[in-house]
């Protein structure tokens, strides 16, 4: 090697084995692909997702770390990591439904979820039914013979409604029909959905498992091979893979993510109980609250109720937008998961495509104000909160 030009050796530099020691932290393999001594090796690793890294949609080192880590945290054997929650909720529905199938979804549903399926009712021609989420007989009477899956969220956004995970997927099993959760609301430190019987598991690791809303990306984890095989093969397809930064971000998000969504809890739980006793409140919606709708099933289900949560002001949209326009720190944002308290005004903004009477149904006032509790000390919350009431 000694008698090459320089234009070859810029180019092709030294790397050092590394030997005796290793990296502490997780590396980013910031390279869209990889080379092999042995072109069987290459050949083979084109075709299965556990054999030789080969290019970076396929997969990438730093990525497999995310994936394997989130895996195991929800208690899954595998899962394929996405340059965004859409991404991975489109794997899924895209990987598993074709024109002339059915598929069963929850009645509230994530915004894009929901503008995702619409689509593919007008444009694919496939079949949706909606039902409660904590309905089974409900369930079983809208399965047809082309029913392929049902989806459902373990909270809702932004009434924090939360589906009887265990009713639901013991129905969907019965009836031969595989069940898909997001849990991007609960994550696996509140529940794991896969326990309770689920066959899927979807995140916007955006959200809390990144937690610092510095990046995007998601996650499908599967209980089983078959499905992730079949996935894995069509996530190439749709080109829809996260990047090794993004993946690396996350992966170090997810370091603090149980001690993260014990304050973002423990801090909606002082600002959802405070705002139930104020004047102003004519209503608040955490699953924590004796009261709320889905009180019973969360108290089963999640170990904690989670970190946003939406009330509603006895002023309506004017108050609505007057509170939007008081507060100092909680910062007007959509998203949540992230360190910083954000707060969102519905009607207006993530659910304006609505029209009254769909909004009436979900339960969303022209005064409702959701609130993503950050990690923030509680007493500074309380207090910017309750100044923008008055
Ligand atoms: C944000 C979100 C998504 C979409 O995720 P992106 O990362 O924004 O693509 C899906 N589901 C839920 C519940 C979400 O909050």
């Amino acid at each position: 090697m000694s008698d090459l030009r320089p234009d070859t050796r810029a180019v092709h530099v030294p790397r050092p084995p590394i030997e005796g020691s290793r990296p502490i932290s997780v590396p980013i393999y910031q390279t869209s692909g990889f080379s092999f001594d042995d072109p069987a090796v290459m050949a083979e690793s084109m075709g299965r997702p556990d054999a030789a890294f080969v290019y970076a949609r396929y997969s990438n080192p730093t990525v497999r770390s995310l994936e394997l880590a989130v895996a195991g945290l929800e208690g899954g054997e595998h899962a394929i990591a996405t340059g965004s929650g859409m991404g991975a909720i489109n794997v899924v529905l895209l990987g598993l439904l074709k024109p002339g199938d059915h598929m069963v979804a929850q009645r509230s549903l994530y915004g894009g979820t929901a503008a995702m399926i619409n689509d593919l009712v007008s444009r694919f021609g496939i079949g949706v039914t909606y039902v409660p989420e904590n309905d089974p007989a409900a369930l079983r009477a809208a399965v047809r013979p082309e029913t392929r899956l049902v989806y459902l969220e373990t909270i809702s956004n932004p009434m924090t409604l939360v589906a009887d995970l265990p009713a639901m997927c013991a129905a969907a099993r019965d009836l031969g029909i595989v069940s898909v959760v997001d849990n991007t609301f609960a994550t696996p430190v509140l529940c794991r959905p896969l326990e309770h019987g689920a066959d899927i598991v979807l995140h916007s690791t955006t959200k809390y498992l990144a937690g610092h809303t510095d990046v995007l990306g998601g996650l499908a984890v599967f209980a089983g091979r078959e499905l992730y095989d079949r996935l894995w093969h069509f996530a190439i397809e749709l080109g829809a893979s996260a990047d090794p930064f993004a993946a690396w971000l996350t992966v170090r998000g997810l370091a603090t993510l149980v001690l993260r969504m014990e304050r973002h809890c423990s801090n909606a739980r002082h600002l959802a109980t405070r705002l139930a006793e104020h004047p102003a409140v004519t209503a608040v919606h955490w699953p924590g609250l004796p009261g709320h709708p889905s009180y019973e099933v969360a108290g089963k289900l999640l170990s904690g109720f989670g970190g946003v949560f939406s009330f509603d002001l006895a002023g309506g949209r004017a108050a609505g937008e007057r509170f939007m326009s008081s507060v100092r720190l909680a910062l007007l944002a959509p998203s949540l998961g992230g360190v910083e308290t954000l707060v969102l005004h519905p009607a207006s903004t993530s659910h304006r495509a609505l029209g009254p009477e769909e909004l009436r149904r979900s339960g969303i006032g022209e005064g409702t104000v959701r609130v993503a509790a950050g990690i923030e000390h509680p007493e500074d919350l309380w207090a910017d909160v309750s100044q923008a009431l008055t």
